[in-house]
């Protein structure tokens, strides 16, 4: 009796003591460094990932819980390269764990095993850059996560000696996946190449030069800086001068983040969704581009509500007048830009455009109006302005 109890007590205590002795504890800023850990680590690590997708990795707030996690981690595994910088450092510091502090055995940096890329020539965090250090979103080229891997086994076995053959194996077969894995990404992604984009915020740097696709846009005018309507208004431009198949963004800038984006979010639909128009109206589905354009002004009407007038992103309605005028329905384009007007009295672009609709119209007495108001509004400014030559040109031969 008194041996089976013995016995007992001894399998409960390797039970007890077996696993937890075994795991290294791994505290991951971002799922993607997380996932790697556990696939290299196997059931010799215990992985903690600090962020989920859909929260932002450049803006976290160092809880408690966090700074709990961090001083029972024996390896940090951060991506570097700054992403984390606004709140890694002050998690690590508060955790008071000498394991995980930078330069450490404890903590690893993925971004110093690729070359990383955008580094800014010219400096100045004053106006918000979060990429003083180049472009730190490196997972999304899948080659880097491959980079990241060796060295990252390298350090679980340096942690945990006693298992290095194991972590060792792991990574072989990873490693023989993952590059199978690459191979047929590429060749999905092979129609890709050349296809114009405009992204979000600047972080698929990587995953552009590793498809080759081409960025002619940033919705962001500066990474971490929210877009003005001048700048969005310039990427419209853009846009419409070179048709873009898609707009790119994290799913942690979608209307699911944070609410102090929701408004930018709400924003970049309205834009994508005049992106679109257009995009159809130049693949000769004039039908589809009225349609989405006339949605696109709508979403912006009803956004109005919220947002002071300066903040709005592109007078929508305006830039549906155009379309209009493009595919020769001046009536229609006339209306849409007397509305605008309304909403926005001293746009040059929308008198320009209702002096234009008159005109096409054969309302000449109309036509003058607008353009006389055209006049008066740019007479203090740039006299070289195309519209301006125009109207002087129309209103001469009165
Ligand atoms: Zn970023």
């Amino acid at each position: 009796m008194k041996s089976h109890l013995q016995w007992l007590l001894a399998t409960l205590v390797v039970a007890w003591v077996g696993p937890a002795a075994a795991a290294l504890n791994v505290f991951a800023t971002v799922p993607e460094w997380g996932a790697l850990t556990e696939e290299l680590g196997g059931d010799k690590v215990k992985v903690y990932t600090a962020t989920n997708p859909l929260q932002d990795p450049h803006h976290v707030e160092a809880k408690p819980s966090l700074i709990g996690r961090a001083r029972g981690a024996d390896l940090v595994v951060a991506t570097g390269a700054e992403l984390e910088i606004g709140w890694l450092p002050l998690v690590t510091q508060q955790a008071g764990n000498p394991k995980v502090q930078a330069g450490k055995p404890g903590y690893f940096e993925a971004a110093s095993f690729v070359p990383i890329l955008d580094k800014p020539s010219r400096l100045d965090r004053s106006e918000g850059d979060v990429h003083a250090a180049g472009d730190p979103h490196i997972q999304t080229d899948p080659r880097n996560i491959g980079r990241v891997a060796g060295p990252l086994s390298a350090r679980l076995a340096e942690l945990d000696p006693e298992n290095a053959a194991y972590y060792q194996a792991r990574y072989k077969a990873f490693a023989e996946r993952w590059d199978a894995a690459i191979a047929r990404w590429e060749k999905e992604g092979a129609p890709l190449r050349g296809v114009a984009i405009v992204v979000q915020h600047k972080g698929f740097t990587y995953l552009i030069a590793w498809l080759g696709m081409k960025e002619v846009a940033a919705l962001e005018p500066k990474p971490g800086v929210e877009p003005t309507t001048a700048h969005l208004s310039e990427v419209l431009a853009t846009m419409q001068r070179q048709p873009v198949k898609m707009v790119l963004r994290a799913a942690y800038q979608s209307d699911l983040a944070k609410p102090d984006q929701a408004y930018w979010a709400g924003q970049s639909n309205i834009l994508l969704q005049a992106a679109s128009a257009w995009l159809a109206r130049a693949e000769g589905n004039s039908a589809g581009g009225i349609r989405m354009m006339r949605s696109a002004a709508d979403l912006e009407d009803a956004s109005d509500k919220h947002v002071a007038m300066e903040n709005r992103l592109f007078p929508m309605r305006e830039l549906f007048g155009y379309m209009l005028l493009e595919l020769q329905q001046p009536k229609t384009a006339l209306h849409e830009f007397e509305s605008s007007l309304k909403v926005n009295p001293n746009r040059l672009r929308g008198l320009y455009g209702a002096a234009k609709a008159s005109e096409m119209l054969g309302d000449r007495e109309t036509a003058r109006q607008w353009y006389a108001q055209l006049i008066t509004l740019t007479r203090a400014s740039d006299p070289g302005r195309a519209e301006l030559l125009e109207a002087n040109v129309f209103l001469s031969k009165q």
